[in-house]
């Protein structure tokens, strides 16, 4: 039966935590002097926004049908982001009916494939496909992990990623993941301080739980394999993220050979579609892949990459983003647990991801979170009416 029709694409921007949620205000834990490839240069060592983090903002894509129900999705991109959805993707949809998403997928990629293929382009691709899934659960009245074939087990379990693991493992997360501080630039010293940070929180967390290192794209081989080595055998460290470029393949299949047997390598939160994915997967790059859902082509290009890594043996622990993540993440085998990203200053407490973003999002308690939570057409969310959101492009 034909549901009705697409008849508006509307590309909303916003400023100030969201999507965007590198986007904070002073004394955040999210830049507090982390490493990064910029940090070759002093002058953007100290701060992620004096290099221009967050200089593209929320995208929000909301998708209305004839008969007035209305799916949206939130990711990054701003306003860059907010022109292609309305002046080259939204032809796509206009018209069509929503349970489309193959083709309108298709359709997306390939009319922008000259320009796109990886970064902004996919992320305003992945926003409009999450807004029609979010539309398609709403129109059928199901929850989007119901339309992928319903939940595989009866809750969720999250690591946190902060700058406190100890006391995330104190608010009942089953790891902690924190970010690198000193990249090569920083030398010996930097070294033998990162590696004192971790011996830190390892001797506040105890030997058992899980201590992971996001190293946002910082290193080059040579020093993440000592680093990586030195956590292994010093603190146990599981698993090393992101520690290279995303675009060094080779790198990445160097570093995988180098690190101590049992350690993981993670990354992919910067890569995009199912052919990004595959050169991980056949260059042998890492254990686990960390796609982001509103970066990597949306939840319909996620599935093809989730089927490509469970087909190659590894799993997918998507990057953060909330109930667009979660809803996947219960339905496959191969995504055993999810992260979550403490957005509090200091890491403290648990609050919602796309904080003040979106109204109903729901959280994990005790690390937690049932399934039932999620049982609300499309992802569950709405916006919050209260946050200022512009619309750049109106047709
Ligand atoms: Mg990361």
């Amino acid at each position: 039966m034909a549901l009705s029709k697409i008849r508006s694409v509307r590309a909303l921007v916003g400023r100030g935590g969201g999507a965007d949620y590198h986007d904070q205000s002073g004394g955040h834990w999210i830049d507090d002097h982390i490493a990064t490839p910029m940090a070759r240069y002093p002058e953007y060592r100290e701060s992620r926004q004096s290099f221009g983090i967050n200089v593209l903002g929320t995208l929000v894509v909301e998708i209305e049908a004839e008969d007035g129900t209305t799916g949206f999705a939130v990711t990054t991109g701003g306003v860059p982001a907010a022109y292609i959805v309305e002046h080259h993707l939204a032809r796509f949809l206009i018209g069509r009916d929503p349970a489309e998403f193959e083709k309108i997928w298709d359709q997306m990629y390939f009319s922008t494939q000259y320009y796109g293929r990886k970064g902004l382009v996919i992320n305003a691709i992945s926003g409009v496909d999450l807004a029609l899934w979010d539309l398609l659960g709403k129109l059928r009245g199901e929850p989007v992990h119901a339309l992928l074939g319903g939940a595989v087990r009866d809750e969720l379990q999250f690591y946190a990623t902060g700058a406190r693991p100890d006391l995330a493992k104190e608010l009942g997360f089953v790891g902690g993941k924190m970010p690198l501080h000193h990249g090569p630039a920083e030398g010996e010293e930097g070294l033998a301080r990162n590696l004192a940070g971790i011996g830190e929180m390892r001797s506040r967390v105890g030997k058992d739980f899980w201590l992971m290192l996001d190293c946002w794209m910082s290193l080059d081989v040579s020093y993440a394999t000592r680093l990586a080595t030195r956590a292994w055998n010093e603190f146990g460290l599981k698993w090393i993220e992101e520690a290279i470029s995303p675009d060094d393949y080779w790198g990445y299949a160097e570093l995988r050979r180098n690190v101590p047997r049992g350690m993981l390598v993670t990354t992919g939160e910067h890569e995009a579609t199912r052919w990004g994915f595959r050169m991980l997967f056949e260059m042998e790059c890492c254990d686990i892949i960390q796609p982001d859902i509103g970066w990597c082509g949306g939840l319909t290009e996620l599935l093809k990459i989730s089927a490509l890594a469970d087909a190659h043996s590894k799993l997918v622990v998507p990057h953060g983003s909330s109930v667009y993540s979660y809803h996947f993440v219960c339905t496959r085998h191969n995504s055993p647990f999810a992260e979550f990203l403490m957005m509090h200053p200091d890491a403290s407490a648990v609050v919602p991801m796309f904080h003040p973003l979106l109204q109903n999002e729901p959280v994990p308690e005790q690390g937690r979170l049932r399934i039932s939570a999620l049982d609300k057409p499309g992802f569950g969310v709405e916006l919050n009416p209260d946050v200022a959101l512009d619309r750049p492009f109106p047709n």
